[in-house]
């Protein structure tokens, strides 16, 4: 299986090489040439499986430079009881009117983000040794707060390498601050940036690109390298629970085998959904995938219109993870849906670079309507969903995924299409407890978090999970905060360089 680029579809390499470049030279994003299919049998085998088996096959088929050895190593280090809460690693909820709430937030973290930060760890220390034997491999990451605690996580003591984080220090929740600044490892470094998530990212950026930087590494033998979600590394792993809710439904005896499903997600940088239509081509049958939005709704009128305008008003909402204006694994999309056709990709993302727009031909458009149905909601509809869930069937659902349960519903009202669904589930409620307090009738007046999310358990008989409550008693080790400016000598000093 070979790799392709994006914006150079002459760029061949395996995936070793893509995951531990994370990015392609020329800004491009990999993608497998072809989607490996599943055959009927090779997905009847799966209902019989563990999540850990049913991760080995799909690898397999796309890690095809990974001995089998390696991605046995890779699977069983990640998706286990030590690092998951449950056996099932995804644990499947069902809801009246056929529909399955697929929770990924059984990890470390309690987001859907640890399903592939806990294993791009060994997939790319695997990787680092088939492609750049010997060297340190140091991650970077700028978060808006899920992705930074989930890569810490998941790098945290990892042999070979090391990981700093960088976080606004006034744009994450209370409860993501007290998640990164208590971070247990040796390995791990974590900073706050006086400046809001675009300073992070600009300069995380700047430190990649950085000439004097790169030659003071290598001469320490340090690689630098990315663990967001543009890496095939994240991609890959979320394919895998997509298959798998499929193969765990026809073993429930919640459908038919070759029963159509669709599937609902609440969507930011596209990656998760992106894993679904993946799955899709792979031979899951599914029927309509379903991307919800909160108010930063530029993919809902992508799908439904076929020109991508970031030029609108930002919104900060109840769904933070999902407050995002451009996609980037819409890429990817596009990609697949032009035929391959790089010259195209590099026309329409030239031209979001330049105006922040761009539009799709009538052959893409029609593929999008026939492929996805796109819908959005606002914080208050966000919230009475939450409390509407919680009254009718004693589900608490955190603001992203209610977002995807209210897109639901109107897909199912406007179209009357009854097919089963599954909704992905991004986050457990206590991540974003305020929001999911005051949904249900709680008085988010109160101030500290702990006491907050204590009264949020007394009202509706849930529990905190284990390792949100754990953050309480731990100490705080980072309480480091610098101008953007000096976020390059700050990586330098942690690696002593
Ligand atoms: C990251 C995140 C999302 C968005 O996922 P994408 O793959 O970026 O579309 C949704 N919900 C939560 C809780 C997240 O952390």
């Amino acid at each position: 299986m070979n790799y392709r680029s994006t914006r150079n579809s002459s760029i061949k390499t395996q995936s070793a090489h893509a995951i531990v470049k994370g990015l392609s030279d020329e800004g491009g994003l990999y993608v497998p040439e072809s989607i490996p299919k599943l055959s009927e049998q090779e997905i009847l085998d799966l209902c019989d499986k563990s999540y850990v088996d049913r991760a080995y096959t799909v690898f397999g088929k796309f890690l095809t430079d990974f001995t089998p050895e390696e991605l046995r190593h890779c699977v069983e280090s990640a998706y286990n009881t030590k690092n998951f809460d449950t056996d099932n690693i995804a644990e499947i909820t069902k809801l009246k009117g056929g529909r399955y709430v697929l929770e990924l937030w059984h990890g470390p973290t309690c987001a859907f983000k640890d399903m592939a930060l806990q294993i791009l760890p060994y997939l790319l220390t695997t990787s680092a040794k088939k492609t750049v034997d010997g060297k340190q491999i140091a991650i970077l990451v700028a978060t808006s707060g899920d992705t930074g605690k989930a890569a810490l996580e998941g790098f945290k003591d990892v042999p070979g390498t090391s990981i700093s984080v960088f976080y606004p220090e006034d744009g994450v929740s209370p409860m993501q601050k007290r998640q990164m600044t208590t971070q247990s490892g040796e390995n791990v470094n974590v900073c706050a940036i006086k400046g809001n998530f675009d300073d992070c990212q600009n300069g995380v950026k700047a430190i990649f690109t950085d000439e004097e930087i790169a030659k003071k590494l290598a001469a320490n033998n340090i690689l630098l390298s990315s663990a967001n979600s543009i890496n095939w590394g994240r991609l890959a792993p979320q394919i895998v629970y997509y298959v798998s809710v499929y193969a765990q439904l026809v073993k429930d005896k919640e459908i038919e085998f070759g029963e159509k499903i669709n599937i609902v997600v609440p969507t930011g940088n596209f990656g998760n959904i992106l894993a679904a239509y993946y799955a899709k081509l792979m031979g899951i049958p599914v029927n309509k995938l379903i991307c919800a939005s909160n108010s930063n709704n530029v993919l809902t009128d992508f799908i439904n219109t076929g020109v991508y305008d970031r030029n609108r008003r930002f919104y900060t909402t109840v769904s933070p993870s999902m407050d995002i204006l451009i996609s980037s694994n819409l890429e990817r999309l596009l990609y697949h849906l032009t035929g391959e056709n790089d010259a195209l990709i590099n026309e329409w993302f030239g031209s979001l670079k330049e105006s922040g727009k761009y539009e799709v031909n009538d052959a893409v458009k029609k593929q999008l309507g026939e492929l996805f149905y796109a819908g959005w909601c606002s914080d208050d509809e966000t919230k009475s969903v939450i409390s509407k869930t919680f009254a009718d069937e004693h589900y608490l659902l955190d603001t992203h995924t209610a977002v995807a349960v209210k897109v639901c519903e109107d897909y199912k009202s406007k179209t009357g299409d009854n097919t089963k669904t599954v909704i992905a589930s991004t986050a457990n409620p206590y991540k974003f407890g305020r929001a999911v307090y005051e949904a249900v009738g709680g008085n988010a007046s109160i101030e500290d978090e702990f006491e907050l999310i204590a009264k949020l358990e007394e009202k509706t008989g849930t529990k905190i999970p284990a390792p949100l409550a754990a953050t309480k008693d731990k100490a705080v080790r980072f309480t480091g905060s610098v101008e953007k400016q000096e976020m390059s000598k700050t990586v330098l000093d942690f690696l002593g360089s």
